[in-house]
């Protein structure tokens, strides 16, 4: 062993170089290798400018800008059409220049230019997406569910090999824990209640401890408590990953914005207002175009 590898943490950055070598890197992009390195020390962990997004002429996202601090829990609002979704689809490289007409600037920290990276490379950085309907492997138990997604993490899976059950236990029993679904651990995931599902699929999400978790629409045909439950787990998050809620309910959206958080609301392609949920609601703009009188 030479004197570089014995010191404290050369087995770290020996294992950080092994991580570069492996995702070197068909973007071209040598910089952000691993979670935890996404450079937040400007503020926005998400930054978007002018974002333009054409389908055959028409402008889904039109000049939009918009960015989110880190550590944030960011609330968007707007009516359907606004271009949330495609703002997401942009955000995670579904939508992008290899496939449509777009231009502007989607940047993940100062540093990372998600708009030259591909969808798979984008997860791997550290964005989670929720999708509106749950999908959860259905004949698999909770754990099961939780577990996969660990294993399907590749940032993970050689430590994991290595010494799964200690850590790996851990982090799926905290998980359960967070998401309210012990007691539904040994059950088959498509008997859990919608709400219970919507939960897993987060649960699965943050096993892969995202930096940047995007929600579209989570509560769409959830009761009034499934709802609050989810907003007090997205609450709860805050801290360990910054997220992006596209939702209409707006006691849901009150929940988690509570008296002082910021929230954007978008109309045809832009950003329309921002500012806390009570000025936005009185903003004269925001009640013609969405909130209605
Ligand atoms: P929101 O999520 O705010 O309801 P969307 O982002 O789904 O809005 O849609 C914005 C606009 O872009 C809509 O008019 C929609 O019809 C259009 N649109 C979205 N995706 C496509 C696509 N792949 N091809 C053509 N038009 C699209
Ligand atoms: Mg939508």
């Amino acid at each position: 062993m030479n004197a570089a590898t014995s010191q404290p943490g050369a087995q770290h950055s020996a294992q950080r170089g092994a991580d570069q070598a492996e995702s070197g890197d068909a973007t071209g992009l040598g910089r952000v290798l691993e979670p935890g390195v996404i450079d937040t020390s400007h503020g926005p962990i998400l930054y978007l400018e002018d974002l333009t997004v054409q389908f055959d002429g028409f402008r889904a996202l039109n000049k939009l800008s918009l960015s989110i601090d880190h550590g944030e829990l960011r609330c968007v609002i707007g009516p359907n059409g606004a271009g949330k979704t495609t703002m997401m689809d942009v955000i995670t490289g579904k939508t992008g220049p290899r496939n449509a007409n777009v231009s502007g600037r989607v940047f993940l920290g100062q540093s990372i230019d998600l708009m030259r990276m591909t969808e798979p490379r984008i997860a791997q950085v550290g964005i989670g997406r929720k999708f509106q309907k749950p999908t959860v492997f259905e004949q698999h138990e909770v754990w099961e569910n939780l577990e996969l997604a660990m294993k399907a993490d590749k940032r993970w899976w050689s430590s994991l090999r290595a010494r799964l059950t200690g850590e790996g236990h851990r982090r799926i029993e905290e998980t359960l824990a967070l998401t309210g679904l012990e007691d539904e651990a040994y059950r088959p995931a498509g008997l859990l209640s919608h709400g219970q599902k919507q939960r897993l699929e987060i649960g699965m999400l943050l096993m892969q401890q995202p930096q940047l978790l995007l929600l579209d629409e989570p509560v769409a045909g959830m009761t009034d408590e499934e709802t609050m439950q989810l907003a007090g787990l997205l609450n709860s998050l805050r801290g360990s990953c910054s997220m992006m809620v596209v939702e209409h309910d707006m006691e849901f959206v009150a929940a988690l914005a509570g008296p002082s958080g910021k929230v954007s609301v978008l109309a045809e392609g832009s950003l329309l207002a921002e500012g806390t949920l009570d000025a936005v609601k009185r903003d004269e703009r925001v009640i013609e175009s969405y909130l209605g009188r």
